[in-house]
């Protein structure tokens, strides 16, 4: 057998998570898309489950992964329907769903639903990735309430470069979404790991951390907070590697090697390889 393995720290995630919301004070969604970034869903969503207010992943196949396996706190769709057909599934399955295109909003006026559903109605203040346009912000947010398909709607948007602590774009971003949310009174949520971690000053009742829950930190330069994580995870070439152990000498055959971990730290493990490989070019 391979002797290569990942070991998951789940108390780890958790303390993590704990951090999320000891910093923010806000309800937290653990941000498990993408299989948990690689960290298996299912079992981060059980490790959580007793405490986590919810989760997020990206689609509904996701979520009804979740579903199957017992998960049934509440899981947002961070990208929404991709067709009208998933709509009766997330009234049934009790899915909360982001609105980030007019399509998705008529699909939801046309759809027949068991029950009506929690939408989450992104803005688009600067990322130009998906999210409603300004202008269309206050006319979508009264249709889903018209619609009576709809019980609940919280107001989000993402951050393009949160993790650059010294520019403006995030500032920036608020400040749209202040101006686009007047007069409409709702719950809102912004931040993602790096604001979690870095923009203390932004409001959010629900915050979204992602990466900072498997330990890793979102910034490029020391952050006092997100010293506070236990790096696990890392970039990874193949399962075998040759090291220089000139200054270990008594390092030997089976001795255990830390690549990142509790004292190595994934970011500084990262950093080093950028350096390398600029040097190359
Ligand atoms: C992936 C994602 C997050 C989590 O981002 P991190 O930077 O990993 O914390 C939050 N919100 C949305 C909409 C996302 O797509």
């Amino acid at each position: 057998m391979r002797p290569a393995r990942a070991l998951i720290d789940l108390q780890a995630l958790r303390h993590n998570y704990q951090l999320a919301r000891e910093l923010t004070g806000a309800k937290a969604l653990a941000v498990i898309k993408a299989d948990a970034y690689g960290h298996g869903a299912v079992r981060c969503a059980q490790a959580l489950e007793g405490e986590a207010d919810g989760f997020a992943v990206a689609c509904i196949e996701e979520a009804l992964e979740l579903r199957a396996a017992g998960i049934k706190a509440p899981v947002l769709l961070l990208e929404g329907i991709f067709e009208a057909s998933e709509l009766p599934l997330i009234a049934e399955q009790d899915l909360w769903c982001v609105v980030h295109s007019l399509w998705q909003l008529e699909a939801i006026e046309q759809a027949g639903l068991t029950r009506p559903i929690t939408v989450w109605l992104k803005l688009d203040t600067g990322m130009h990735r998906v999210g409603l346009h300004p202008k269309d912000y206050h006319g979508a947010y009264q249709r889903l309430l018209a619609s009576g398909k709809v019980a609940r709607i919280v107001l989000m948007s993402h951050f393009a470069r949160a993790d650059e602590l010294d520019s403006t774009a995030s500032s920036e971003q608020v400040a749209v979404f202040e101006a686009a949310r007047q007069g409409l009174s709702a719950e809102v949520s912004l931040r993602n790991s790096p604001a979690v971690l870095g923009w203390p000053q932004v409001p959010s009742d629900w915050v979204r951390p992602g990466i900072m829950l498997y330990g890793a930190t979102p910034f490029e330069v020391p952050q006092a907070q997100a010293q506070r994580l236990q790096p696990l995870i890392g970039r990874v070439s193949m399962d075998m590697l040759c090291i220089d152990l000139t200054d270990v000498p008594e390092a030997g055959l089976g001795s255990p090697v830390e690549l990142w971990g509790k004292h190595v730290l994934a970011s500084d493990v990262a950093i080093q390889i950028g350096r390398a490989v600029q040097q190359e070019c």
